[in-house]
This record gives C-alpha cells, sequence and structure tokens, in this order.
C-alpha cells in the first residue's frame, strides 16, 4: 500500500499584491471546518485597519531577528525592505489538528516551504491583467505611488516565477469562480492517495472472515 503523507494539508497561496489573494484566503477559512491561518511575523508597519496578532504579527527588527536565530520560523525572507516569516507553529498546528493552514507568502517563501515540506500544495493567484493589478491597487488607497510602482515592477517577476514553480494557477478575473476553484483544489488534495488513511478498511476483518 502506499506510504501515507503526514497529516495536515499545508496551503500556500501566493500572487502579485491587489490579485485578490487576501480575500479568497479570507472566505476559505470561513466555509472549511478546521482551518487555520498562518499568521506572519513583519518588521513592516500596518496599514489601514490591520490588527496586530490576526493579520500580522507585528515586531520589531531586534525581536524579528531573535526569532530565527530560535529558528521560529518554517520560513523567512525580505520582501520591499521588510522581514517577514511563518511560524514554525503553524506547521506543528496543521500536523496537530490534522487541519488546513493557510499560508498568504511571496514564491520564495512558498519554495521554501516546499522544500522542507514537499506535500504543502502551493496555490498562485493571477489577476485577470497587469491593468487590472494596477487599478485594484490604487484603489485600496493605502500605498504612496513610490511603492505602487514598485509593487508593479515586483508583480511581473512574481508572477513569472510563480507560473513556473506552482503547483495550481487560478485567475480571479471572477471571484466566486476564483473561489469554487480553490475549493475545489482543496478538496481534491484531500482525497490525495497518501492523504486518505485505508489503513483501518484492509485491516478489519470482512464479515464472514475467520
Ligand atoms: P504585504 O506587506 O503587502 O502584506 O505583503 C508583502 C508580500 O509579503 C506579499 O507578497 C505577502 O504574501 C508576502 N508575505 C507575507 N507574509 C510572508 C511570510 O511570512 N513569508 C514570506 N516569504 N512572504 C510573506
Amino acid at each position: 500500500m502506499s506510504e501515507l503523507l503526514p497529516p495536515g494539508l499545508l496551503l500556500v497561496l501566493s500572487a502579485p499584491s491587489g490579485a485578490g489573494k487576501t480575500t479568497l484566503a479570507r472566505k476559505l477559512l470561513e466555509v472549511t471546518p478546521n482551518t487555520h491561518f498562518s499568521v506572519s511575523v513583519t518588521t513592516r508597519r500596518p496599514r489601514g485597519r490591520e490588527q496586530q496578532g490576526l493579520d500580522y504579527d507585528f515586531v520589531d527588527t531586534e525581536t524579528f531577528q531573535r526569532r530565527i536565530e530560535r529558528g521560529e520560523f518554517v520560513e523567512w525572507a525580505e520582501v520591499h525592505g521588510h522581514f517577514y516569516g511563518s511560524p514554525e507553529s503553524s506547521v506543528a498546528r496543521a500536523r496537530a489538528t490534522q487541519g488546513l493552514t493557510i499560508f498568504d507568502i511571496d514564491v520564495q517563501g512558498g519554495q521554501a516551504i516546499k522544500r522542507k515540506h514537499p506535500d504543502a500544495v502551493l496555490v498562485f493567484v493571477l489577476p485577470p491583467s497587469i491593468e487590472e493589478l494596477e487599478r485594484r491597487l490604487r484603489e485600496r488607497r493605502t500605498d504612496s505611488d513610490e511603492t505602487i510602482r514598485r509593487r508593479m515592477l515586483a508583480a511581473r517577476s512574481e508572477m513569472e516565477r510563480g507560473v513556473a514553480s506552482y503547483d495550481y494557477i487560478i485567475v480571479n478575473d471572477d471571484f466566486e469562480r476564483a473561489f469554487g476553484e480553490l475549493r475545489s483544489i482543496v478538496v481534491a488534495e484531500r482525497c490525495r492517495r497518501g492523504r486518505v488513511n485505508l489503513e483501518r478498511l484492509f485491516t478489519e476483518r470482512l464479515p464472514g472472515q475467520g
């Protein structure tokens, strides 16, 4: 019989900012039982209505450095001049609860998680077009023109790397359809050989057996 994969489903969602991945992640969290969001640690400042401990664990650079030294991150990276890291505890919780854990992180983070945990599932969300991405970024009104310009440049290379290395690609031109695709990926991955524990089925005695 095939090898069992480790318990839990590590789902990495990446996209250029403005593609709508956070909304997709939040909805998946809402409708899927036993699902957790991996709250990343970051040295950047809170934006808009972001809350400490909910959207991010906002810390200073020394605290971040200390956590790296203590080996508290499954992966960490510098993005747009700030540090971001995914806590090891998010992986541990997925394993312990056998639930779904969503990592809303960038492509280098997703690739690092996949290297350590080959059973992780990487999903890349694409905006319908580059123009639409820029429009959505401007609509948020949280970033300066300079930040938007930098993010648009980063978006192009992020999309190229994501499309080349991720397991699944979703084009977010219609939210409901994109969300349906994301849910289908989760449903299919849960049926993957190695994730379904068949041990009981094959070890239980059949009726009439000795
Ligand atoms: P933002 O500052 O817009 O919230 O995020 C900037 C970028 O950092 C996004 O692409 C986001 O997915 C990524 N990011 C957020 N948390 C993490 C993390 O823990 N690790 C990595 N590698 N990237 C992250």
